[in-house]
């Protein structure tokens, strides 16, 4: 290559550069910045902290069998970012009466089932809650350090700011832990759907499982993989478009389950509230953890 030519090659170059960070969705290079932050992807895990055995299917799906039974995994999912944030999608549960009421085995609580994953609790800086129900709310006082994220909607529908119970689908205690944090000022409210609320993590509603229960788009290297949570229980209710027996509105939440299939870059990157074959589909890294990729 002679003088001039490498002269040309130097001058392209940052617009080529330029370009092709736009073209991935990056921010433009400035002249003083020329180099441009890869957009925040996230590595995501289920995790799985207890088993509830012989749960009726019925319970899941709607019109199954009633004679079918299955053990649910209780799971929370861990969305581990390239920025260096860790962020949790539900809580799970830990408090004694519950554990009671419902024998599950291999329990142990969200905080120690997190740290298996290798994050430590106090490093999760934010947790998204789906809805309100004990499985998925009762744990977010195990991590004193995050934001708790919800819907507006979900939360003046089902207690107010004294944590007055106004729809019994929350517990009594979840619904006074909820409302101490909020007057802490660690409760972020959500306005409806399709919201970005943490870059490379947006928020869908119309699951309809509760009065404004959510799942979650995440952007990760295998694109977007989509935590569905309770909105589809199992990989049932997707493959067989059939609805989830607890719902408000059967036909809201068979769209958002079709919206789930558009939004996930491929139907297997979306992750349902409580089936345990996510851990057959994902079997690494193992010890309840899950890679979803
Ligand atoms: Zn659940």
């Amino acid at each position: 290559m002679d003088a001039s030519m490498t002269r040309l090659v130097r001058r392209c170059a940052p617009a080529i550069f330029l370009l092709a960070s736009t073209a991935l969705g990056g921010v433009a290079a400035t002249r003083d910045e020329p180099y441009v932050a890869a957009p925040t992807t996230y590595e995501v895990y289920a995790i799985r902290y207890a088993t509830i055995p012989a749960f009726r299917v019925s319970g899941l799906i709607a019109s199954a069998d009633t004679s079918r039974r299955m053990d649910i995994a209780m799971m929370v999912w861990l969305l581990k970012g390239s920025d260096g944030r860790n962020v949790l999608v539900d809580a799970g549960f830990h408090r004694e009466d519950f554990v009671r009421r419902w024998h599950p085995s291999e329990f142990v609580t969200p905080r120690e089932a997190v740290a298996r994953a290798g994050v430590e609790p106090d490093d999760i800086s934010d947790v998204i809650i789906s809805h309100v129900h004990w499985d998925h709310l009762d744990g977010i006082d195990l991590f004193p350090k995050a934001r708790i994220w919800i819907q507006r909607d979900e939360f003046d529908h089902h207690l107010d700011s004294a944590g007055t119970v106004k729809d019994r689908a929350i517990d009594a205690g979840d619904a006074k832990l909820l409302a101490q944090i909020a007057r802490d000022g660690r409760v972020m409210l959500v306005d409806g759907d399709g919201r970005e609320i943490i870059p490379g993590i947006t928020v869908y509603t119309g699951g309809k499982h509760t009065f404004a229960s959510q799942f979650v788009a995440v952007r990760t290297t295998s694109g977007t993989v989509v935590v569905a949570s309770d909105n589809a229980y199992l990989y049932e209710n997707l493959a067989r478009h059939v609805p989830i027996a607890q719902t408000l509105d059967a036909a809201s939440n068979l769209r958002a389950q079709a919206r789930m299939l558009s939004l996930a870059s491929d139907p297997r990157l979306i992750v349902p509230g409580h089936d345990p074959e996510v851990f057959v589909r994902f079997p690494a890294p193992g010890n309840g953890v899950a890679r979803i990729q």
